[in-house]
């Protein structure tokens, strides 16, 4: 009997905390709780982002150049970007299953990518507040949550920078990214952020988190706004970005919301 009820204890307990120890791609059983929530193998798959990365949006690049196609052909409104991993298979796992699978747990790990890259990056840099890439009314509602806002709530709380989720709404729902061309992109996302709050941005250094970057064009748009409300910087942290392809923008990588 003894035997029996402290099998049954055991097994409600690996119930209760059966999540932890798990890899959140792979399910694995880990020994003992991952920083990344991965196990060693998934872990190993995804590309941590370093050196030969695009000055200005923060993306990995084939060649040795200091700025990408991109960045040299078009205006960028914020001062740089940067992003912890390469949006590769597993990147998009973590991303699709924050979005679209209800997975909102898996927010505090991805914090946790964020808190490491702002620290090689934004030392230099004071923020005075970060600002979450916002939805619209209808897909917030929809999904219960921003994805943007819970990746950046663990880490603005470990930075001790303070989190505004309300200085920037998004208006207008634009249309997919993924199936539009270059010159159509940027002018897809003209108009959809409004700066609710101008008062707040004025002459401030302003963080802009969001989960991943494309081409950076709705980036862009939300940084020109908060230029236009007096923002005195706005840079940008994203957990992904698609690597950036010297034939042409990938348009099958693109990012749905
Ligand atoms: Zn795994
Ligand atoms: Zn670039």
């Amino acid at each position: 009997m003894k035997e029996k009820i402290k099998g049954f204890f055991e097994k409600a307990l690996l119930e209760i905390f059966v999540d932890k120890y798990n890899c959140i791609i792979c399910d694995e059983e880990l020994r003992e709780p991952s920083r990344y929530g991965l196990c060693k193998n998934c872990l190993h798959e995804m590309t941590f982002i370093k050196d030969s990365i695009c000055k200005k949006c923060g993306r990995l690049q084939l060649n040795e150049a200091d700025y990408c196609l991109t960045c040299q052909n078009n205006l960028r409104f914020f001062d740089f970007a940067r992003s912890c991993v390469v949006y590769d298979d597993k990147a998009k796992e973590i991303v699709r299953g924050l979005k679209f699978g209800h997975r909102k747990y898996f927010a505090k790990y991805v914090s946790n990518f964020l808190i490491d890259r702002y620290a090689e990056c934004f030392s230099e840099i004071d923020i005075d507040f970060i600002v979450p890439v916002p939805l619209t009314k209808k897909r917030r509602d929809e999904r219960g949550y921003n994805q943007a806002e819970e990746i950046a709530k663990k880490f603005a709380k470990h930075y001790g920078i303070e989190l505004k989720p309300n200085v920037v709404e998004k208006i207008r729902q634009n249309d997919e990214q993924a199936k539009l061309s270059g010159r159509e992109r940027e002018e897809n996302v003209v108009g959809i952020y409004k700066v609710v709050d101008k008062e707040a941005a004025k002459d401030k250094r302003i963080l802009i988190v969001d989960d991943v970057m494309t081409t950076g064009s709705t980036a862009s748009e939300l940084a020109k706004e908060l230029i236009k409300a007096n923002a005195k910087n706005v840079y940008l942290l994203t957990f992904a970005s698609t690597r950036y392809k010297i034939t042409g923008e990938s348009l099958e990588d693109d990012k749905v919301e």
